[in-house]
């Protein structure tokens, strides 16, 4: 049983909803009977048909009753929501703050962990739960607290930099036992942890790309939790995170007018041309059109793209960026745009279908994360022919090949690849791309054509997460 809180296509904030939309369904095709448990948001209660009541909990948390229902997500999962109208049917994302997240968070934690214990009205209860970021960080501590034989858990990491801290203070209001508040615990300098909770207690730990399960156990990207990791590291496995080929193929894409795959890259070009006119730009075809789609925080390393505004002015490039999230960084990239009309411009806001335009119609998506578990968006522009540009960090180390003379010459570039983070680094890059695509452009369509041949599908994923499980079980 997977708990999470985003599930593409009912909610997404990130790539979380990308993974809950597409492996859980890539297990069950391996036979595996897998199942989802979320919050009963209300696009979920709205999205999801026939739900039916299969057991509940009379006090959840202090909270009074809630329910599980039951249904099946689009592809024919079986999914768990745990019906709690005060904390979950709220209008709004799954994240946004009422002051009481930690609440929230605790309680879906405590009643999946009353329904992996006990089961449901049909008898159906999990060998194994999988707990996804720090949300359901709760859930193993809960467990833990128990007497009785309990399920195996895992805790899978798709972002280490939220933790979900609070004051010590809250434990008794959350359920919490002394017993699990130590440093070896869920105990972070003297808060609660609800993501240490999880590392501490456990069976396995997983992240989403085998680079970051190393990156994290160093001091510099452990985000404090590095001794934990380090010292679980036989029980800490990095699984790379897949694409779902349903719903990114630009040769069936619905969000598209004009398909192709790597065979009629001409057509990339027609829809490059839509693009540009959609958002403002020149409608320049020799012009290499940079782009990003991402959450604009600062751990995506956006603020050198920023920085590199007039050099790629300079190389004749465009830029396009479709994001939101940090006030500076919007109002950076809105101002960039203003200033350079036909040249940048910027969407804010948050349009999936627009990402998928972008991609069918960037040469170039930019992904200069400084820290990146596994990144989604380009493993999106390998398949859609934009060429990524990303710095070397997690999984975006592990999907993309740089194109230098060597690699150019077997044939095995995928996108651009470099090591520091800083935006002269980053601009000697974009020079690079810049200068593969306009004077080698057979290269270039080399390069475009090895990486939209890339497998990255979700069914090896799921192997090695049913391995893992199998593993656990024994
Ligand atoms: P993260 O989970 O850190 O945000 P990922 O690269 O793993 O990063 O996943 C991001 C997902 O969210 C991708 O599916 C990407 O296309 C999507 N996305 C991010 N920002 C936007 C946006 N503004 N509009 C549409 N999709 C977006």
């Amino acid at each position: 049983m997977h708990v999470a809180t985003e599930m593409f296509p009912l909610v997404k904030v990130g790539g979380l909803g990308d993974v809950m939309g597409a492996l859980p369904g890539a297990q069950r095709a391996l036979g595996a009977d897998v199942r989802i448990l979320m919050p009963g948001f209300p696009a979920l209660l709205r999205g999801i048909p026939n739900l039916k009541v299969v057991g509940g909990v009379p006090n959840l948390l202090g909270r009074g009753e809630a329910r599980f229902l039951l249904g099946k997500t689009e592809g024919g999962v079986p999914i768990y929501l745990l019906d709690c109208p005060v904390l979950f049917d709220r209008p709004g994302g799954p994240y946004d703050e009422w002051g009481d997240s930690h609440l929230k968070f605790a309680a879906l934690a405590w009643g999946a962990a009353q329904l992996a214990l006990h089961g449901d009205a049909a008898g159906w209860r999990p060998e194994v739960v999988q707990c996804h970021d720090w949300q359901t960080g709760l859930i193993p501590a809960y467990l833990a607290q128990e007497p009785q034989p309990r399920p195996r858990t895992v805790m899978t990491i798709h972002n280490l930099a939220y933790q979900g801290v609070y004051p010590a203070a809250l434990l008794p209001e959350l359920w919490l036992s002394p017993s699990v508040f130590h440093p070896e615990g869920m105990e972070f300098y003297g808060q609660i942890n609800f993501l240490k909770a999880g590392l501490a207690f456990a069976d396995r730990i997983t992240t989403v790309s085998p680079t970051y399960s190393r990156e994290i156990q160093s001091p510099g990207s452990g985000a404090g939790l590095d001794g934990l990791l380090t010292r679980r590291r036989r029980e800490l496995t990095g699984i790379l995170n897949g694409v779902d080929t349903r719903v990114w193929n630009p040769a069936s894409d619905p969000h598209l007018e004009f398909h192709y795959d790597a065979r009629h890259l001409a057509v990339k070009k027609v829809n490059k041309n839509l693009l540009q006119r959609a958002v403002g730009l020149d409608e320049d075809a020799g012009d290499p059109l940079f782009v990003v789609v991402s959450r604009l925080a600062e751990q995506k390393g956006l603020d050198l793209v920023l920085e590199n505004v007039a050099y790629l002015i300079q190389l004749s490039a465009q830029l396009l960026v479709l994001g939101t999230g940090d006030p500076v960084l919007e109002a950076g990239f809105r101002a960039a745009a203003e200033a350079h009309p036909g040249r940048v411009a910027t969407v804010i806001g948050y349009d999936e279908g627009m990402a998928h335009r972008i991609l069918a119609g960037g040469d170039v998506i930019l992904v200069p994360s400084r820290q990146e578990p596994c990144g989604l968006t380009q493993l999106y522009g390998l398949r859609y022919g934009a060429v990524p540009l990303v710095r070397r960090a997690g999984g975006l180390a592990d999907t993309v090949v740089d194109a230098n003379a060597h690699s150019l010459m077997d044939s095995t570039a995928t996108g651009f690849v470099f090591n520091e983070p800083s935006s002269w680094i980053l601009g000697e890059t974009i020079g690079r791309a810049c200068r593969l695509y306009r004077e080698e452009p057979r290269a270039w369509t080399q390069v475009q054509r090895h990486g939209m041949q890339q497998n990255f599908s979700w069914a090896a994923s799921a192997r090695d997460y049913l391995d893992l499980y199998g593993h656990m079980l024994e």
